[in-house]
């Protein structure tokens, strides 16, 4: 897995020096908007922002092995990806600059008890919008949107959308919604479901031939492509709508209106774009951002 991981890291470095013609990858250095951090912020009745002032630093829950969302340079340590972006856009915007973030890697399954727990102060990475998660923690945003889609193998043309997994074996991840929605929809048998704790111990078992397909969403998929174009493919049929936030504790209302402020100022002057650009847009797709729902 180490090593696995240590060979598709500098694969990744070597693609986006020669693919993309450009000097230096923001894959591999620090921020790639640079955010001076903001003086003398407070966010009034905020126990989160609090806390966080206290410390000195702040928590940021993330993701480490999804290229171009959250990846952590296994030869560096540096974080990379458009999440991590975020994360750093509103630690910056909260008075943190990158030398007073801590980041911590939680995988799906427990970002809910990671929050409510205090062990982050917030969590940025690929973290779907939804009502039963909104029972347990809060959410600004959304600040993307995505779709499930299906990784296969290169030379696989039998699966063509997810009405073709039937009697193929599906991997995704403990705890994630596209998981639920296989289960859910019957997309396969149950026995034929193979889940994991992240996405790139699925990737793995698909290179491996033990699994036909990996399924979450499309923008999670395409980094891995990149990461390996002669292996993989995203089969390109999107068949769910996944809206991100950033995970906060659930009744800090002063916290999630202040993100949410400052996701408004990102996309509204620009930054939000030139993140995106820097990193999930290099793949070549635009986007544009959402509008932020405030509730
Ligand atoms: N966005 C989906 C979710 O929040 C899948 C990606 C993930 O597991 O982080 O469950």
């Amino acid at each position: 897995m180490k090593l696995r991981t240590l060979a598709v890291g500098l694969l990744v470095g070597s693609l986006a020096l020669t693919a993309c013609g450009r000097e230096g990858s923001p894959d591999s250095s620090g921020p790639v908007v640079s955010q001076s951090a903001a003086q003398n912020v407070t966010v009034e009745g905020s126990p989160t922002f609090d806390k966080m002032k206290q410390r000195g630093k702040v928590i940021i829950g993330v993701k480490e092995d999804q290229p171009g969302l959250g990846y952590k340079d296994p030869t560096s340590g540096e974080y990379s990806g458009f999440d991590v972006e975020i994360a750093r856009l509103v630690a910056a915007q909260l008075g943190f600059d990158e030398s007073k973030i801590e980041y911590k890697a939680i995988p799906s399954q427990s970002r809910e008890q990671a929050i409510s727990n205090g062990d982050i102060d917030y969590y940025v990475g690929t973290y779907s919008i939804t009502d039963s998660r909104k029972q347990q923690i809060s959410f600004a945003g959304p600040y993307f949107v995505a779709g499930q889609d299906l990784l296969v193998r290169k030379d696989d043309n039998s699966i063509t959308g997810p009405e073709s997994l039937k009697g193929k074996k599906v991997c995704s991840v403990t705890g994630s919604t596209p998981i639920q929605r296989v289960r859910s929809q019957g997309l396969t048998e149950p026995d034929n479901i193979v889940e994991f704790q992240n996405y790139s111990q699925c990737v793995d078992q698909l290179a491996q031939g033990n699994v036909d397909a990996v399924t979450t969403d499309d923008a999670i998929l395409m980094g891995y492509a990149a990461q390996e174009p002669d292996k993989f493919k995203v089969v390109g049929k999107v068949f769910s709508e996944e809206k991100y936030g950033i995970g906060l504790p659930k009744d800090d209302k002063a916290l999630r209106d202040k993100v949410n402020d400052i996701l408004q100022q990102a996309i509204d002057d620009g930054t939000w774009q030139k993140i995106y650009d820097a990193t999930l847009g290099k793949s070549g797709a635009s986007a544009t951002p959402p509008a932020l729902e405030r509730y």
